[in-house]
């Protein structure tokens, strides 16, 4: 077949690689219709996380059951199906808890020879290095899917693909962004970064009873899309103080919920030399801080940008003298993928209008290019193999 492989930092080809085989009774083979580039994909290009074989990239994708193993006996050859990023038993102590991007059975790397925990390594990803699991991923023609009869969700035949790609991981995890938020009904919302994790969050905040919604982004192209896709407010933070600009938005208290979408891209900048936005004397990214001193006192800051080993030191001071509640990880995508099918199905929902380039799988290269340098109002780019 033919595949998005990843070689080195910056280095993507779309060329040959091995059909992917059934090597477990669970598995099955996908042929992929489509798929999409994910800001984590670009901890793995921008060598944040390190990948020191060729690995396929890609877990957010969707397509046809082209062959099932002997034990997956709810799915057949031709059903249509999407597939969370998370690989995951249902079976272990984790998954039995709703905690399937922990499943402590998928990820082999994580176990030593007797079954003991090596480290504190989590769960599997696909295509998300040997460090979540080694698995090939979906940027491809074809995918090994494991533990295919609990994981993957049929696709109804009236929705289209790129009205359900998005329920892989980016719509989940604005969702779950949300939802660690409890909100009960009217709160302040704000929203640091509007890619697509964050336009996913806008949406989740209407649909979670939010009473206003505010986007940050330095980006203007993605701020107009907030506005116009999702009716949210937008703050621009080279061009106004954010602080200062929530705090009066909201009596002087704060935003009720702030949520990070952005992550390391803010120390991406850094490394970049482009933007001073992370602050390296004090070992916290200025978005996360920002998020501490534009909640509440009382409030709840969540988490969904992903953060890597560099940026662990929190202002542990602040969340004690606000009294302030902090969650994050990685998203719900196994727990709740069928109730948010469910709401793509009945319209209570649109994902698909933050796409902006749908291209040829042949063209990964300029897919991670644009995505990355955030060129031709590049939001989202879907790839068809
Ligand atoms: P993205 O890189 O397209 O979006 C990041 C956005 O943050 C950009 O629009 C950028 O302009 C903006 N930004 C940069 N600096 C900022 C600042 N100082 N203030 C406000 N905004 C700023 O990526 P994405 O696909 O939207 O993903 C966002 C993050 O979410 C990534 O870290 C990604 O790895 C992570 N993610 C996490 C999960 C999870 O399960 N927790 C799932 C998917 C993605
Ligand atoms: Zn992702
Ligand atoms: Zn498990």
């Amino acid at each position: 077949m033919n595949a998005a492989v990843f070689h080195k930092m910056g280095d993507i080809r779309y060329e040959h690689f091995d059909d992917p085989k059934i090597e477990e009774s669970r598995d099955a083979i996908i042929r992929v219709t489509s798929t999409a580039i994910c800001g984590s994909d670009l901890h793995i290009y921008d060598g944040f996380l390190p990948q020191l074989r060729p690995e396929v990239l890609g877990h957010e994708f969707m397509g046809i059951v082209e062959e099932v193993g002997s034990g997956v006996t709810n799915l057949k050859k031709g059903d249509r199906v999407v597939v969370p990023f998370t690989i995951a038993c249902g079976k272990c102590y984790f998954c039995e808890r709703n905690l399937q991007m922990h499943c402590e059975t998928s990820n082999k790397e994580a176990y030593g020879p007797d079954g003991g925990l090596l480290s504190e390594k989590g769960g599997a990803l696909f295509g998300y290095s040997d460090l979540y699991g080694g698995y090939n991923g979906g940027q491809a023609e074809a995918v090994r899917v494991p533990y295919a009869d609990y994981s993957l969700h049929l696709v109804p035949e009236t929705l289209k693909d790129e009205q359900v790609l998005f329920l892989t991981d980016i719509f989940p995890t604005g969702w779950s962004s949300i939802s660690w938020g409890e909100l009960t009904g009217g709160e302040t919302v704000a929203i640091f970064g509007s890619g697509p994790v964050g336009l996913m969050a806008q949406k989740s905040a209407w649909l979670q009873g939010a009473g206003r919604v505010i986007a940050i982004d330095p980006l203007d192209y993605r701020l107009e899309r907030a506005r116009r896709v999702n009716k949210v407010e937008t703050l621009n933070p080279n061009e106004v103080d954010v602080i200062e600009v929530i705090r009066s938005m909201t009596d002087g208290r704060g935003a009720d919920l702030c949520v990070d979408a952005v992550g390391m891209e803010a120390q991406r900048s850094v490394l970049d030399k482009a933007k001073a936005v992370f602050n390296l004397e004090k070992g916290t990214t200025s978005v996360l801080e920002t998020c501490f001193r534009a909640v509440r006192r009382g409030g709840i800051v969540s988490v969904v940008g992903v953060y890597g080993t560099p940026s662990d030191n929190f202002p542990v001071g602040r969340f004690f003298d606000k009294g302030l509640t902090v969650r994050m990880g990685q998203s719900f995508v196994s727990r709740d993928m069928s109730m948010l099918m469910d709401l793509v199905a009945q319209g209570k929902v649109v994902l698909d209008d933050i796409i902006s380039h749908v291209l040829p799988l042949s063209d990964i290269a300029r897919g991670y290019e644009i995505f990355k340098k955030k060129e031709d109002d590049c939001t989202k780019v879907v790839l068809k193999p």
